[in-house]
């Protein structure tokens, strides 16, 4: 869905491919990022997912039961997690809202901006040759087929992803660890234990080990790792033990769930791009790294499918989404058992990873293709914000800003088109050619004069003199930058563009 709203977002005609109606009744996703939040909010939906209050952190502690004996609080990034600078870095908080839920408010704003979804429809074969993609669809409702025809396909058909498996894309990492069971169900009475500002509980009890967590509308989720199948006879005595008093609650539905590692050899593969669990499948962690990596891949290859289909870019740009997301599918998966949770699961040794900090994970993973100018190999894949200052391959630096139209960050000036921050003119009128000339436009925020800031911040934040320049992709991240200036921006600005734009 969010593939569909980006999509829409930046005009690009597409179609929806869905075999179910509508949600799962089983909710899996709660946790979303601020940089997802980011991107909802520059597609219109601010107001629409409701963000968590600032300063809240997601806690966990480790309880006999929930209304029983609570012990200490667990972390799940031992002293990473705590949002060190945090909120100088981004306006968002992130947003626990289920995936049930959310997906509505998707839907409904692609719909909105003309997303076409065909719902109880599946995708049964599909072919591609030189000039498109030719895939055959059968309603589940009708049993009726019929192909559609399009330059490409997205492949976000999940974990078990039958596009992949027909294109032959292995999976590497560390592969399944443990059958997960779940049981979902309603207990509003529990809720006030939600009061304290714990969100989750790992329940010891005895041999008894289970993690219960909340949905935070009434709706509970218990899951074991003993790989037992339960009837709900079975479960009912299990759940009112971790409950730890004699609550109401029914049992919505049960459910079940691989923890495992994998990351998909390649993205791509001619004209069919593999996002979301298709291409990387990793247990739910704290940082969120399962949705979230999805919504970041789609939001990365978006803006590049927009230019390559409206005839600007070359197909060249499409490479670049591999070469981009891979090594972040795969640092995600590195990340993911460095950390204590899942590094107890492990069947194997695996070599040991420097454990990155959860704002350096949400806000300053690097990015290394021939879209991004001067990421050098020795960087290392994702570090603060603040010390990344502007790095090309990393997202554009936070910023308020006053403008004109008022007080606005650097966040809201990015992300539909190219964006060139600069307080020198000559760079201001370099952009106004090269935009004219190569007919793609470039927003120039010219600082210091229609945006005002604190220029030594500008400075520091976005690693540039006062005769620098910033160019800012369509996704938010850095693609090039002249720290202090050039004796031909024109040129320079024009050559960096058609580098990093694969420009026809
Ligand atoms: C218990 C649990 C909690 C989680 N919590 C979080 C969290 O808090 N934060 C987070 O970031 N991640 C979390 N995750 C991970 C997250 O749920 C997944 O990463 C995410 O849902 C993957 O989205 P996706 O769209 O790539 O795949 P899916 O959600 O699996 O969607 C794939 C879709 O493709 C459809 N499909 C498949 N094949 C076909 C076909 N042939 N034709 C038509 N349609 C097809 C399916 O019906 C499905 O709707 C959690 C996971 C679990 C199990």
């Amino acid at each position: 869905m969010s593939a569909s709203l980006f999509l829409a977002w930046r005009g690009v005609p597409h179609i929806v491919i869905e075999k179910h109606e509508g949600s799962a009744l089983h909710p899996r996703a709660m946790g979303f990022t601020e940089r997802t939040m980011e991107y909802f909010t520059a597609v219109g939906l601010g107001g629409q997912v409701p963000q968590v209050a600032p300063g809240t952190r997601l806690r966990r502690a480790v309880v006999e039961s929930l209304a029983g004996h609570w012990g200490r609080e667990t972390l799940w990034t031992p002293d990473g997690g705590a949002p060190a600078r945090g909120d100088l870095v981004t306006p968002h908080t992130g947003a626990a809202i289920p995936q049930d839920k959310l997906e509505p408010i998707l839907r409904a704003r692609a719909a909105a901006l003309g997303s076409q979804l065909l719902q109880g429809t599946e995708l049964t074969s599909f072919e591609q040759d030189e000039d498109g993609v030719t895939a055959v669809v059968r309603s589940r409702q009708t049993g009726e087929e019929r192909a559609i025809r399009a330059d490409y396909l997205v492949a976000a058909d999940g974990a078990s992803s039958g596009i992949r498996e027909a294109l032959g894309i292995a999976r590497e990492g560390v592969g399944h660890l443990r059958t997960v069971h779940s049981v979902l169900f309603r207990c509003p009475e529990a809720d006030p234990f939600l009061e304290c500002g714990f969100q989750q509980f790992e329940i010891e009890q005895g041999e008894v080990r289970a993690f219960l967590t909340s949905y935070g509308d009434g709706r509970w989720v218990l899951m074991r790792t003993d790989g037992q199948e339960l009837d709900e006879l079975q479960l009912a005595p299990f759940i009112r033990s971790c409950l730890g008093k004699d609550f109401a609650f029914d049992i919505i539905t049960t459910g079940r769930w691989e923890m495992a590692g994998r990351v998909a050899t390649k993205y791509s593969m001619g004209r069919v791009f593999l996002a979301g669990d298709a291409a990387h499948q990793l247990p739910p962690t704290r940082g969120g790294f399962g949705a979230n990596t999805g919504i970041d891949d789609v939001w990365n290859l978006s803006w590049k499918l927009a230019m390559v289909i409206d005839g600007t870019s070359s197909p060249a740009l499409l490479e670049t989404y591999d070469a981009e997301r891979r090594p972040i599918g795969w640092l995600r998966h590195q990340q993911t058992f460095a950390r204590p949770d899942y590094a107890k699961w492990l069947k194997g040794p695996m070599e040991p990873q420097p454990l990155m900090g959860d704002v350096a994970m949400e806000l300053g993973q690097l990015h290394r293709s021939a879209a991004v100018i001067g990421a050098s190999d020795d960087l290392p894949p994702a570090a603060h914000p603040f010390d990344w200052a502007g790095q090309p391959g990393v997202r554009a630096p936070y910023l308020e800003m006053t403008t004109s139209a008022g007080s606005m960050s650097t966040l809201d000036l990015v992300g539909k088109q190219f964006t060139l921050f600069a307080e020198a003119s000559v760079w201001i009128e370099a952009t106004a050619r090269v935009s004219a000339s190569s007919n793609v436009p470039i927003l120039a925020v010219h600082v210091g004069r229609d945006a005002q800031a604190n220029l030594d911040e500008v400075h520091q934040r976005f690693g540039m003199t006062s005769a620098g320049a910033c160019l800012v992709r369509p996704d938010g991240i850095v693609g090039w930058r002249s720290v202090g200036g050039v004796p031909d921006a024109e040129a320079a600005l024009r050559t960096a563009l058609h580098k990093l734009a694969s420009l026809r």
